[in-house]
């Protein structure tokens, strides 16, 4: 079984500096966005799927959030049998994700507190880390789990380092669980993040990491589509 743990804003500099191992497995580094003129999670992850920029065919769409791939697009349409949870781009539950966006409107509003934020991220959080290990155990070729907590936290607490690092926590115990399962096991992250006071913003790099010794020099987000097809049993 191929299996992605995507994480989004997952910084490179707090995975080394908190040196969590299930994280960097076997080889990690950071991802190649320059040729994004920003690095967006919509654009970013529907790139890494398809194989190919889409920054150019997203920006025309009226509402970048409700892109959506075919699955023929994506490396998915490689395998028999698939399931992408809860993937930007692809399969994303719009409903949570515009939850959230109010959920920090309102706490710039000071109608709740960024306690109150992080509750809501993390009951969408155990949801899906509870449909991830359940199709784990299930007869796939290829899962990928979509984990938001560690962009849509960090937006209001990057700064605040211990928090982010319980956050890195969780995401290291999901990957060491991942890691007896799977034949390939591919992290990646659409961009890191930076501390802007006690906030944070989209760094401009990425975060991957391979439990094989693959060498990989600074790889773009589409370089990873042929490394995962190539693993069809089709
Ligand atoms: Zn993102």
């Amino acid at each position: 079984m191929v299996v992605i743990v995507g994480i989004d804003g997952l910084e490179y500099d707090y995975v080394k500096e908190f040196q969590f191992p299930n994280l960097m497995q076997k080889n990690y580094g950071i991802t190649d966005l320059s040729e994004f003129e920003e690095p967006r999670t919509m654009v970013i992850w529907s790139s890494f799927l398809s194989g190919k920029n889409q920054e150019k065919r997203i920006l025309a769409e009226k509402e970048m959030w409700k892109f959506r791939l075919g699955t023929e697009e994506t490396f998915f349409s490689r395998f028999n049998k698939h399931i992408a949870i809860d993937v930007p781009g692809y399969t994303q539950d719009m409903e949570q994700h515009n939850k959230e966006r109010q959920a920090m409107k309102d706490f710039f509003a000071k109608k709740i507190t960024v306690e109150d934020y992080d509750k809501i991220v993390f009951e969408h959080h155990n949801k899906i880390k509870q449909k991830f290990f359940e199709s784990l155990g299930q007869d796939y070729d290829i899962v990928m789990g979509y984990f938001n907590a560690a962009d849509v936290i960090g937006h209001l607490s990057f700064g605040v380092k211990s928090k982010m690092k319980i956050i890195y926590k969780e995401m290291d115990d999901i990957v060491k669980r991942t890691a007896e399962k799977a034949g390939m096991l591919l992290v990646i992250s659409d961009h890191g993040m930076k501390a802007i006071g006690r906030f944070g913003d989209h760094s401009t790099y990425g975060f991957w990491s391979l439990n094989k010794e693959i060498k990989l020099e600074k790889p773009k987000p589409m370089d990873f589509y042929d490394l995962i097809a190539n693993k069809t049993n089709r």
